[in-house]
């Protein structure tokens, strides 16, 4: 357990112990303040859960070593049955490998497209089943299901069980970690993201936010499930990933897969 979570415990025990056992007159007192420190400490943990890059709530890969000979492209969200292959067949024409964080229920729905990853060469790697708005309110139990799903059908159709797995939004609770420990998977967040899920997303912008100081070692993080359409109502990671790929490739950064990496 990280030192967070150990202080967390080890404060509320304190709290719970100073409501209880301090003296009469001075009770009123103690169980304000154990209130007082109580909220203090579950906003930090919010607040920590909240920073999709951060490490205050367990390790968090959000970036590979600089001395690796590449960079990370990430896909999350899919697959989809218009964009998947298409990207698939752009990183091929680039010589490419890319990781992809795939929902168990879309996975379900489109089973050919995950044997297809990996049959390129991509690792398939577990964003939940159901991607919930509301998974990092979620308590462990129900974490544990959202998990369990997704990596049961992604280790059946790609023949390898994922070993990454990244929240929906980036978003999470104390309770992700244990959940994760018992899976055997790491948690992935991203250096940099193209924030193209999002409605109105510019290609442009999302171009320039990616390769800014691309660098080795960038686990760069794009859509080909949920992803915004440009103006012609072209899916914006067709626009992107070309002049991405070119990028690389003048760089020669060539781009692997979390699992080659
Ligand atoms: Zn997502």
């Amino acid at each position: 357990m990280n030192r967070l979570l150990s202080a967390s415990i080890g404060l509320h025990g304190a709290a719970l112990g100073a409501a209880i056992l301090a003296p009469g007159p001075r009770r009123g007192a103690a169980r304000r303040w154990a209130l007082a420190t109580v909220a203090a400490n579950q906003a930090v943990l919010t607040a920590a859960g909240m920073c999709p890059r951060s490490r205050l709530l367990g390790p968090n890969l959000a970036r590979l070593p600089a001395d690796l000979r590449g960079l990370v492209l990430s896909f999350d969200d899919g697959p989809d049955p218009d964009v998947t292959p298409r990207v698939l067949d752009l990183l091929d024409a680039a010589g490419a490998k890319a990781s992809f964080f795939c929902l168990g229920q879309r996975a379900r729905a489109f089973e050919d497209l995950v044997r297809e990853i990996a049959r390129r060469g991509h690792s398939v790697e577990n964003h939940t089943e159901h991607h919930y708005r509301h998974f990092a309110a979620l308590g462990r139990a129900a974490m544990r299901r959202e998990i369990a799903g997704a990596q049961e059908v992604l280790t059946r159709l790609a023949g390898r069980p994922p070993r990454f797995f990244r929240a929906p939004m980036g978003l999470r609770n104390p309770l992700l970690q244990p959940v994760l420990d018992e899976s055997g998977l790491r948690l992935a967040s991203w250096t940099r993201r193209a924030l193209d899920g999002a409605r109105h997303c510019q290609p442009e912008a999302a171009l320039r936010r990616l390769t800014r100081d691309l660098a080795p070692g960038d686990l760069l993080l794009m859509h080909d499930g949920n992803c915004a359409r440009d103006a012609a109502g072209r899916p914006v990671v067709l626009d992107i990933l070309p002049p991405l790929l070119e990028r690389m490739r003048a760089l020669d950064l060539p781009g692997l897969s979390l699992v080659s990496a």
